[in-house]
């Protein structure tokens, strides 16, 4: 049996557990800032080092964001929940514990909708639980050769953790809910979620089993992904590891994987600990986890318009079709820049191609976004309106803009100190197009016998001799009307 068909027998089973550091200025039990890339071990104290004597008192603000998360997915908040000790022993958590919630979440019974799929159409993925936690240090392996250092900066740094339901069927559905995920936190501001810093952490349960069984089989943890697209081939790698075991007669070890992503493997790390061997038990050096109704109504405020609903009022309110609607709900500043570019100029969908286009070529050439490029939405538009009454050719406008982006100056400042204005003069035309043909007798000459794509060729080059102001349309005419004169002398001639 080949290995495609094995795995056509086989439903892939996932469910993810998300790490999300929120974004306050201190720590979830201490008053040591959060900075990342910060000297090692330069925001510490007798709390986050765990130091004899040192109680913790919980950062309201990071309780607050968490609240705001657990809405938007839609949990249930509760009102009342427990800290709990995780224990375990491991180089990079001082206490020797976790402070954790375990049996009384925060917030329970969510969801979030994961949009179609290859064929799988949109669907609900449930969130089990969503709970706060303080995240432990780092350990370095790269500084000093042979041995591990640690930086406790980051031990006691507020962390979410979300936990869905194995609802996910494909490492392709597990991609769009991790995408789909990032992108509402991102727009709930609880979280940069920036994966290479570490603010956003992914691990993943997997299993298989036959199609048409709903028997929840031996599942594996996969460890150490890092992004998109790692996450897709973790989970691809695992899936068809599970399968070559079924296949063969054998069984699938409960067990945690530590994905290598420059190898493209999955290695195991160590037995999977039962839950048992946390001994967890509440947190005696905390209260009762209490949220008030007041931090529940100031959350369910906060709740901004989610990009799929900005996607849907942009298609209605701008006419935008789907593609580019969702383009520009990629992220809230550039959802806000895009609006107010179409709020000041006449045409939505000029602004749109213009933002998608042409404004994020210039930020990509330069590595920013385009909200950092320093052109104020009313300059962008200003440009736009130009271009639209023919003040600018498209390609002179692009060059506008550039120009923009280097001096900070506006279109109209650009055009009038470099003399960019579209050239629509007859005569100035003519010109262009009287070099070009005397320069391309053998073009000209094709071009009577027929060839006539090469008018393309001729107002390439008259738009180069114009330094690209020639005016386009005009240029066409004055071109076919040349080159009219020229067939009708050769035909007289003969
Ligand atoms: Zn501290
Ligand atoms: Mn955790």
């Amino acid at each position: 049996m080949s290995s495609v068909s094995a795995r056509e027998g086989y439903e892939t089973v996932i469910g993810l557990e998300i790490h999300v550091q929120l974004e306050t200025r201190s720590k979830m039990f201490c008053g040591c800032r959060v900075q990342f890339g910060a000297p090692p071990n330069t925001h510490v104290c007798p709390v986050c080092l765990g130091l004899p004597g040192a109680l913790p008192a919980v950062n309201e603000e990071a309780v607050r964001l968490a609240v705001l998360a657990a809405l938007a997915l839609n949990c249930e908040v509760h009102r009342r929940s427990v800290f709990a000790r995780k224990n375990y022993f491991y180089p990079d958590l001082p206490k020797g514990y976790q402070i954790s919630q375990y049996d009384r979440p925060l917030a329970t019974d969510g969801w979030l909708e994961l949009p179609a799929v290859d064929s799988r159409p949109a669907c609900r993925i449930d969130v089990q639980r969503l709970h706060v936690e303080e995240d432990s240090g780092k350990s370095l392996h790269d500084r000093f050769p042979g041995q591990t250092a640690v930086d406790l900066n980051r031990a006691g740094v507020p962390l979410i953790e979300v936990v869905t339901a194995p609802d996910l069927r494909s490492p392709a559905e597990a991609r769009a809910f991790l995408g789909r995920l990032k992108q509402t936190l991102e727009y709930l501001e609880v979280s940069d979620c920036n994966m290479e810093e570490g603010s956003l952490r992914v691990d993943a349960n997997v299993s298989v089993r036959p199609h048409g069984s709903v028997e929840l089989p031996t599942k594996t943890e996969v460890k150490n992904v890092n992004s998109f697209s790692q996450l897709e081939k973790a989970l691809t790698y695992e899936a068809a590891r599970h399968v070559a075991i079924l296949e063969s007669g054998g069984r699938v070890q409960h067990e945690t994987m530590l994905w290598d992503p420059a190898r493209g493997e999955a290695r195991p790390m160590r037995g999977k600990e039962e839950v048992h061997d946390y001994r967890y038990f509440a947190e005696p050096d905390l209260p009762t986890l209490e949220v008030t109704e007041g931090t529940v109504a100031w959350a369910a405020e906060q709740i901004p318009e989610l990009p799929w609903e900005k996607m849907r009022r942009f298609q209605a309110d701008y006419g935008l079709p789907a593609y580019d609607a969702e383009v520009l709900s990629a992220t809230r500043p550039l959802a806000a820049y895009y609006e107010a570019v179409a709020h000041a100029c006449s045409d939505p969908k000029a602004a749109a191609n213009w933002v998608m286009v042409e404004v994020q070529a210039v930020a990509n050439e330069r590595g920013l976004a385009v909200t950092d490029l320093g052109v104020e939405p009313e300059q962008l538009a200003e440009l736009i309106e130009l271009v639209g009454a023919g003040t600018l050719s498209r390609l002179l406008g692009k060059q506008v803009l550039r120009r923009m982006v280097e001096t900070g100056k506006t279109a109209a400042q650009i055009i009038d100190e470099e003399g960019l204005r579209k050239v629509s003069d007859e005569r100035q035309i003519d010109g262009w197009v009287s070099e070009v043909i005397a320069e391309h007798p053998k073009e000209v000459e094709r071009y009577c016998k027929g060839e006539e794509k090469l008018l393309a060729f001729f107002i390439g080059q008259a738009m180069h001799k114009s330094q690209g102001k020639a005016d386009p349309d005009r240029l066409r005419e004055a071109l076919r009307a040349a080159m009219g004169r020229l067939d009708d002398e050769s035909a007289g001639s003969a």
